[in-house]
C-alpha cells in the first residue's frame, strides 16, 4: 500500500499518515460562513482538500474515507444581509430571509467549486442542524469547569486548559500581547471566548439553558465532528488563518470533553493566496470571486491547474499570466489526447504511480503535473496511444478534465503532423537565415504562426510550436 506522508501542524513536522481505521479514514474541512459568493481565497483550501480525499479515495477505496465540509449559517453577516432585505421591504420572517440568503449561497458555493473540479464531500452539515449538540457540549464544558456562563454569555475558560494555544504554539499571555480581543467586563481572561450569546429579538435565537441565544463559531465544528465521527477522527484541514483562533478553540473544546488524545490526529493548513503580488482586498482593487473569473472566461480547469501548481504549504500567487500558461498546456493536453486517444476511456483509477508518489509526499501537486509535461511529450514524440491515455487517465484523476474543456471547437484541433512538419520548416528556416543573414522567411513563418493562435518558442535546443487557446487550424493550411 503507498505510504503517504503530510505535514502535521499539531507536531510540525511530516509524518506517515496512519488512519485509526484504514476502512473508515475520515477528514473534516472547515467551510464557508455563507453570506455571499466565495471570493479565490476561499476556493485553495477546497481544491487542496479535494486533491487530497482523491489521494485517499486511491489508496483506501472509495468508500472507505468520509469527507466532511460544514457550512457555518449562523453568522452576524448573514444575519445583517437578511435585515436589510426586510428594511427594503422584502416578504417573510427574518429566519426566512436568512434562510433563503443561505440557501442560494450554498447552491452558489457548490456550483462554482464544481467548476472546479472539486468532488462534493460525502457530508455537508449546517450549523443551525446542529444546536442541541452544541448546547449539550457547551453544558459539558460547564459542568466539567472549563466554561462558565456570564450575563446570558457562555464562556470558554482558557486558563483551564493546560494546552491552550498548542496548535499555533502561542500561550495565552503572548495572545492577549499580540491580538486584538473584544474586552468585556463578564470575561474572567481577556482571551476566553464565547460558546453562546444571548440573541435580541430582531436576531435568531434557539432556547438554551442560558436563555435564547446562538453558538459562538468555534463550537459548531467541535459538536458536528463529535456527531459526524465520534470523539477522535483522523484529519482536520482549512486554511492558515484558521489555526488561530478558530482551531486552537476547537481544540480546546473537543480536548476538554473528551480528553487530551481526542478530536483530530492531524491538522493540515494551507498558505494564503495573493493576486499579482499582493495580498487580495477590496481596497486595492484586485478583489474578485470564483464566479466572477468564470464569468470572465477562465475555465475551472485552469483555475484548479494554477491552484495546484503551487505546493499547499507556500503561499499561492495568482497571476493572469499563469493562468494564460496554464490554458496553453491544458489545450496542449487536451489535443494530443484528442489526436492519439480516446477520452472516453480515461479512468482515474489508471493513474500513474508517479502522479500517486508525488502526492503521497505531502501532497506535491507541482511534481504530479510536471509528470503530465512528460507524458505530453512522450505522446507528442511518438506519437503514441499509450502515453496520450495515460495523460487522460492522470488528468481525470487530478480532477482536470471537466466535460466543457474535453469539448474543444473543431477549428481548434490540432493536426499534430502538420505542427510537426512546420517546426521542421522554421527549424531550417532558421538555420539557413543564420547564414544568410536574411531573416525574412523566418519572420513570415512565425507571423503566420501567431496569428494562427500558435505560441512559437525558439531557443538554442530547437523551435517548438505550441497551440494557444485562441489556436485556428484554417489558417494553418496556406503554410
Ligand atoms: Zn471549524
Amino acid at each position: 500500500m503507498t505510504t503517504i506522508k503530510l505535514h502535521n501542524t499539531k507536531t510540525r513536522q511530516k509524518e506517515v499518515f496512519e488512519p485509526i481505521d484504514p476502512k473508515n479514514v475520515r477528514m473534516y474541512v472547515c467551510g464557508p460562513t455563507v453570506y455571499d459568493r466565495a471570493h479565490l481565497g476561499n476556493a485553495r483550501p477546497v481544491v487542496v482538500f479535494d486533491v487530497l480525499y482523491r489521494l485517499l479515495r486511491h489508496v483506501y477505496g472509495a468508500d472507505h474515507v468520509t469527507y466532511a465540509r460544514n457550512f457555518t449559517d449562523v453568522d452576524d453577516k448573514i444575519n445583517a444581509t437578511a435585515l436589510s432585505r426586510k428594511e427594503a421591504g422584502a416578504e417573510g420572517s427574518l429566519e426566512d430571509l436568512i434562510q433563503e440568503r443561505t440557501n442560494e449561497t450554498i447552491s452558489w458555493y457548490l456550483e462554482d467549486m464544481g467548476a472546479l473540479g472539486a468532488m462534493e464531500p460525502n457530508a455537508a452539515p449546517r450549523a443551525t442542524q446542529y444546536i442541541a449538540e452544541m448546547i449539550e457540549m457547551t453544558q459539558e464544558l460547564i459542568d466539567t469547569g472549563h466554561a462558565y456562563e456570564a450575563e446570558g454569555h457562555v464562556l470558554f475558560d482558557v486558563r483551564s486548559y493546560e494546552n491552550y494555544g498548542s496548535l499555533s504554539g502561542r500561550s495565552v499571555d503572548d495572545m492577549i500581547a499580540g491580538a486584538r480581543v473584544e474586552v468585556a467586563p463578564y470575561k474572567r481572561d481577556l482571551m476566553d471566548f464565547v460558546l453562546w450569546k444571548p440573541s435580541s429579538d430582531d436576531l435568531p435565537g434557539w432556547d438554551s439553558p442560558w436563555g435564547r441565544g446562538r453558538p459562538g463559531w468555534h463550537i459548531e465544528c467541535s459538536a458536528m465532528t463529535k456527531a459526524l465521527f465520534g470523539d477522535k477522527f483522523d484529519i482536520h484541514g482549512g486554511g492558515l488563518d484558521l489555526v488561530f483562533p478558530h482551531h486552537d478553540n476547537e481544540k480546546a473544546q473537543s480536548c476538554c470533553q473528551a480528553g487530551e488524545d481526542s478530536f483530530a490526529n492531524f491538522w493540515l493548513h494551507n498558505e494564503m493566496l495573493q493576486v499579482e503580488g499582493k495580498k487580495m482586498s477590496k481596497s486595492l482593487g484586485n478583489f474578485f470571486t470564483v464566479h466572477d473569473l468564470l464569468e470572465q472566461g477562465v475555465p475551472g480547469e485552469v483555475i484548479r491547474f494554477v491552484f495546484l501548481s503551487t505546493h499547499y504549504r507556500k503561499p499561492m500567487d495568482w497571476t493572469a499570466k499563469k493562468a494564460t500558461s496554464a490554458e496553453l498546456k491544458l489545450v496542449n493536453f487536451h489535443n494530443l489526447i484528442g489526436m492519439y486517444a480516446d477520452y472516453s476511456n480515461a479512468d482515474a483509477s489508471k493513474v500513474s504511480d508517479e502522479v500517486i508518489d508525488a502526492l503521497a509526499n505531502d501532497l506535491n501537486t507541482h511534481a504530479a503535473l510536471t509528470h503530465l509535461d512528460t507524458l505530453a511529450t512522450q505522446a507528442k514524440r511518438f506519437q503514441g496511444g499509450a502515453s496520450a491515455l495515460q495523460l487522460a487517465h492522470d488528468l481525470k484523476f487530478l480532477g482536470l478534465s471537466s466535460e466543457s474543456f474535453g469539448d474543444v471547437p473543431d477549428s481548434q484541433w490540432i493536426d499534430r503532423g502538420k505542427l510537426d512538419r512546420l517546426e521542421a520548416d522554421l527549424s531550417l528556416a532558421r538555420e539557413t537565415a543564420m547564414e544568410t543573414k536574411d531573416f525574412s522567411e523566418v519572420d513570415r513563418l512565425k507571423t503566420a504562426l501567431l496569428d494562427a493562435g500558435v505560441e512559437v518558442r525558439m531557443s538554442k535546443a530547437g523551435v517548438e510550436l505550441i497551440a494557444g487557446p485562441n489556436f485556428d487550424s484554417p489558417k494553418l493550411e496556406a503554410l
